[in-house]
């Protein structure tokens, strides 16, 4: 049986060709490719400055450091997400809290925010920083949740790792108009790849130098930040803060820069299959993914959701079916508040209507460039039967 996957990577011999390349190279780390890869990514997304890190896991924990997040820091982000971008806030010891989602968008809900921060300042609770996701690349309202960091003074870090090539409002996500730091990730399964990997953008270059000193151990090797010391001793390097090996090697570096080449011509794919599905799936008592007029998603994911009914099958009914068909459909996501180690924490079923609701009808079929058009009409007819059956 071939096995249809919801996601993989598109590698090809230019990528190839590149990665050996750095391989025969003296450096295998730190040399030249990785700030060829942070300049075209910038470039690509009209940002000021882009930091390559080893994952955007990582990327997410500097980023809340970089903004100041610590102990007794309160964080918000949408539940529909995965984890990293809960986990980021918990790795500084700031306390993570979630906001309904938008029911058209799946996106993180402008009015659930603007509401919940109006009770979080009456009780002196506001977040220090609010992580919107854009879920299956397509943008958030960034207008509106970058009105409401105005107005309570919170800071923004757009969880971009679905969304690169994406724009809103007819500009590319990460030019930081609407956030302070953006973060992509590279995973294999995401728009393009460079093993593990990402890039956070930023047009701050106080925080793009933060992002760098934490990346890399808080070693720093900037003039005005070292600091003198007795004559005699040997000082080469001197840590200034408490950071990590966050790093991205030039080999994982040559692979995304390669893969940068590409990305428009993904981007093309992705849409042209998104657009078949949206024909084919239109007869099915199924929701397609609607689209804001403010937004061109990059399409990492084509969420269905099922209309279920007494009468339907179920949700489960439907994945088994499709796994067994040997196409591995996806769930994006299970609220993040409903894994054990968040019920810990207080959270219960039910915190947030829309987004448990979501999670009870969603499914990710499978969309990535080389899915063929035999790949893609057996989809559509193995849902249909598992549906119809
Ligand atoms: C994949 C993903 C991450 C984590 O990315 P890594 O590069 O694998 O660390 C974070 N947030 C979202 C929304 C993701 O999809």
């Amino acid at each position: 049986m071939n096995i249809i996957p919801y996601s993989c990577q598109d590698i090809n011999q230019a990528d190839i060709d590149a990665v050996v390349a750095v391989l025969h190279s003296d450096c295998l780390t730190q040399g030249h490719v990785v700030p060829a890869f942070e300049e075209a990514v910038a470039l690509y997304c009209g940002a000021k400055y882009a930091v390559a890190v080893n994952s955007a896991t990582s990327a997410l924990h500097i980023a809340c450091l970089a903004l100041g997040v610590g102990p007794g820091d309160i964080v918000w982000t949408t539940p529909i997400t995965f984890v990293a971008t809960a986990n980021c806030a918990i790795y500084c010891g700031a306390t993570v809290d979630f906001v309904d989602i938008d029911p058209r968008t799946y996106n993180l809900s402008v009015d659930r925010l603007a509401e919940k921060l109006a009770v979080a300042a009456r009780v002196g609770q506001l977040p220090k920083v609010v992580i919107p996701v854009h879920l299956s690349g397509q943008p958030c309202d960034m207008v509106g949740i970058h009105a409401l960091s105005q107005q309570y003074g919170f800071k923004i870090i757009e969880d971009a790792s679905h969304a690169i090539s994406g724009k809103y409002q007819g500009a590319p996500i990460g030019n930081g108009r609407y956030a302070d730091i953006t973060v992509f990730s590279f995973h294999p399964v995401k728009i393009i790849t460079s093993g593990e990997g990402c890039m956070a953008l930023t047009n701050d270059v106080a925080l793009a130098i933060r992002l760098r000193l934490l990346r890399s151990h808080g070693i720093s090797s900037t003039p005005e930040d070292i600091q003198p010391r007795p004559a005699q001793e040997i000082w080469n390097y001197q840590q200034i803060a408490l950071g990590f090996n966050y790093r991205m090697t030039d080999i994982h570096a040559a692979l995304g820069l390669s893969q940068m080449r590409r990305l428009d011509e993904f981007l093309i794919q992705r849409h042209t299959i998104a657009q078949r599905y949206n024909q084919l799936l239109s007869e099915l008592p199924i929701t397609t993914p609607w689209q804001h007029p403010d937004s061109y998603s990059a399409y990492h994911l084509y969420v269905i959701r099922l209309q279920l009914s007494s009468k339907s099958k179920t949700q489960r009914q439907v994945y088994e079916a499709l796994r067994a068909a040997g196409i591995l459909a996806n769930l994006h996501y299970i609220p993040v508040y409903r894994q054990p180690y968040y019920e810990q924490m207080g959270f219960a079923a039910g915190y947030c209507p829309e987004a448990e609701q979501y999670y009870a009808q969603a499914i990710s079929i499978p969309l990535y460039p080389g899915l063929t058009t035999e790949q893609q009409d057996y989809v559509v007819r193995t849902l249909r039967e598992a549906i119809e059956a």
